[in-house]
């Protein structure tokens, strides 16, 4: 008996070279392949006239063949086929390249359906390669994505065997499908790949996403607690006063409001899972720096990992400081110790003689060991994979952790994507920064900017100009940040100490050089986008962004972001000669508002949610059928009621959520391959 879960090698008429094509295909099962959805469908239903017909567009046409079929050899055994068809509109060329079995089949004076495009010339209009059906068929037919291997018309068939031989238990619970008007999984299953009515489709479409969306949620739901375990690591308050003091600044309610918060999880008894969201400049520092102060006061060591040293290098100095008086050892480590140093950091840290480090990626290596690890703390989370995490993590028991991000996420995208962690979000710029004046121009204004640029250099601050693209590229207009440096260093701010800083850089060398630009050495920095990330010189004031149109909206805020961070008054400059009504949308966007949580809605709204996050950082597995975007209004629906479903049944033990059970296992299998 073929079930679900039967491998793919046991269906009927898959031999061994159709497992292997079908396997690439993420096929493995039976059940895999029922849920390998069409990606699209030929409507045999919507009949265009020939001379009504637009071109180079997929169209159907029923027409009669009016000529005998001429088969013509070409090259290497190339057979072509051709003959004239007519509908009451007009005549068609038809060819097919080597289908001697379907040319043969054809008859003269009977009428086909033919589905593909036309084109040729004025006089005739052809059609190349279409495909052909009797004219009584009716409907519509499923068109899977296939590799060369395979067609879809021989994946159709496997379906049709499949959905013949197996059948899937429900996944959604009754009062679910009741509430919200949907199919049972079978209707859904059988309208999906072979439509009667396009009405069948729109219902089972309907189901799949919502289901894919339930699964999803429901999944995530587990995964929170799976990660709620146990820890040893009771971590209690009782130090915040003692912190503040330390601080030269008060900090915002917003930062308290993100540290009590999780305060209260690193005393639960339970591993804190947290994000804090909060947009550049917001201050999220000095939120890890008062974990850290609490964890260390309670005996615990913390780690806290950046993605380039010189960040790492900023966070240690701004700990060092804050931790002066306190009896707190921090340490850094780097690439850019020695072997000496690094080996006596490790000792120390091994030993519980330090109870604070900060690092890159050199956290991570296997002998880099603890005493007791209490608390993790990774910056720009979104630079590191999940996976790079929990290896920091794994250097502790059950330690809590908290990932920092600037990276506004759309909230619905922030809901999936960080499913498993609690958020917080730090929604308050502390007090006196300035607003970052922002303003959109055209090339022609570019002397005038780099005027108004020395300006700020003569009174001692400092700038950048962001370029998109390092090395030429002919086929776009761009200045390249290469050849823009030598150009300014030459003419424009030949006396002035300018900096190049692209991607193509060594880290060792970027640091060095942002280094020698927040000691101030450098005053105008030309550079690729890869300033980004989290560097904090309050000094830097003004910005020029090149070709700003090629930029994403949440990328023209991050580094916007890197101005406005002191006490000045900071300009913004987008220059762009881009006419597009779309980008002049855009840029306005960027232009009025300063809320990084609505230049990312605006962002997904315009561009989807495929900018924000790479499938690498997120790890969630690829929707089949769902678009997190699109039908985010489901997503929504279908969020609540495994909120419902949860309380009722929160381990899914009844027999009616048995389907679901299944669903969300192999979800958790994709997730762990991911
Ligand atoms: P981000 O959230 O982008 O990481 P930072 O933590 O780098 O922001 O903080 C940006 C700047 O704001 C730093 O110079 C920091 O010292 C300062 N800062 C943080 N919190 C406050 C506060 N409550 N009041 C005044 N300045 C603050
Ligand atoms: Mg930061």
């Amino acid at each position: 008996m073929l079930t679900a879960s039967t491998d793919i090698q046991y269906l009927k008429g898959v031999g061994e070279k159709k497992a292997v094509a079908l396997r690439k295909l993420g096929i493995d099962t039976v059940g895999a392949l029922l849920r390998y959805y069409p990606r699209a469908y030929i409507d045999w239903t919507d009949i265009s006239l020939i001379e009504d017909a637009p071109f180079y567009e997929n169209v159907c046409i029923k027409a009669r063949i009016i000529t005998p079929v001429e088969s013509r050899k070409i090259r290497s055994g190339m057979t072509i086929y051709r003959f004239t068809v007519e509908d009451s509109s007009g005549t068609a060329e038809i060819t097919l390249f080597n289908r001697r079995f379907l040319a043969q089949q054809l008859r003269v004076e009977r009428e086909y359906l033919f589905y593909g495009k036309i084109d040729g010339g004025f006089f005739t209009k052809k059609m190349s390669s279409p495909m052909i059906a009797e004219n009584s068929f009716n409907g519509l037919e499923p068109v899977y994505s296939v590799t060369s291997s395979l067609t879809s018309k021989s994946v159709e068939k496997l379906v049709r065997t499949a959905f013949a031989a197996v059948k899937f238990s429900e996944t959604l619970p009754e009062s679910v499908k009741e509430r919200n008007d949907l199919c049972d999984i079978n209707f859904a299953i059988e309208n999906i790949h072979f439509p009667r009515t396009s009405h069948g489709l729109q219902k089972a479409v309907k189901r799949l996403v919502f289901e894919e969306l339930f699964v999803l949620q429901a999944g995530l739901a587990f995964l929170k607690k799976r990660n709620r375990g146990k820890t040893g690591c009771i971590i209690r308050n009782g130090y915040f006063e003692e912190f503040q003091k330390c601080l030269k600044f008060e900090l915002t309610s917003a930062q308290k409001r993100v540290v009590n918060e999780a305060l209260a999880d690193m005393a639960s008894g339970r591993p804190m899972n947290r994000l804090v969201q909060g947009d550049v400049g917001s201050g999220k520092t000095a939120v890890a720096c008062a974990l850290m102060y609490a964890a260390a006061k309670n005996g615990f060591q913390s780690a806290l990992m950046a993605p380039t040293e010189i960040l790492a290098e900023q966070h240690y100095s701004t700990l060092v400081s804050l931790t002066e008086n306190s009896g707190i050892k921090c340490a850094l480590l780097t690439g850019a110790l020695t072997k000496k140093q690094k080996t006596s950091v490790k000792l120390l840290l091994k030993n519980g003689d330090i109870d604070i480090i900060i690092g890159t990626h050199a956290l991570l290596t296997d002998d880099v060991e603890f005493r007791n690890l209490g608390l993790v703390i990774t910056d720009e989370q979104h630079r590191f994979g999940v996976a790079q995490r929990g290896k920091l993590s794994s250097k502790g028991e059950n330690p809590h952790t908290l990932v920092m991000s600037a990276t506004p996420i759309p909230r619905t995208l922030g809901l999936i994507i960080y499913g498993d962690l609690d958020i917080s979000i730090i929604d308050e710029y502390p007090k006196g920064r300035q607003k970052v004046n922002t303003y959109c121009v055209d090339s022609s204004y570019r002397e005038r900017i780099y005027n108004y640029i020395k300006k700020f250099l003569d009174t001692g601050r400092q700038g950048y100009i962001v370029c998109p693209l390092v090395v030429e590229n002919e086929t776009l207009d761009i200045a390249p940040a290469t050849e823009y440096f030598e150009k300014l260093s030459a003419n424009q701010f030949k006396d002035y100490a300018l900096g190049l800083l692209h991607g193509k850089m060594k880290p060792k060398e970027k640091d060095e050089l942002m280094r020698n630009f927040a000691a101030g050495n450098i005053q105008l920095l030309i550079s690729t986008t890869v300033i980004e990330v989290g560097i904090d010189v309050p000094n830097a004031v003004i910005m020029v962004i090149e070709n700003a149109e090629r930029f994403g909206l949440s990328q023209l805020h991050q580094l916007r972001g890197r101005i406005g961070r002191g006490n000045h008054k900071s300009d913004c400059i987008l220059i762009s000669d881009s006419k597009s009504e779309d980008t002049i949308k855009r840029l306005n966007i960027i232009k009025n508002t300063t809320d990084g949580f609505k230049i990312a809605d605006a962002d997904f709204e315009l561009r989807g949610p495929g900018d924000f996050l790479g499938k690498r950082q997120h790890g969630l597995p690829d929707m089949k059928i769902a678009d997190i975007f699109a039908d985010r209004d489901i997503l929504h629906i279908a969020g609540k009621e495994v909120e419902i479903l949860l309380k009722d049944d929160p381990n899914l033990k009844s027999a009616e959520n048995e389907g679901l059970r299944a669903e969300i296992i192999s979800l958790y299998k994709k997730i762990n391959e991911n």
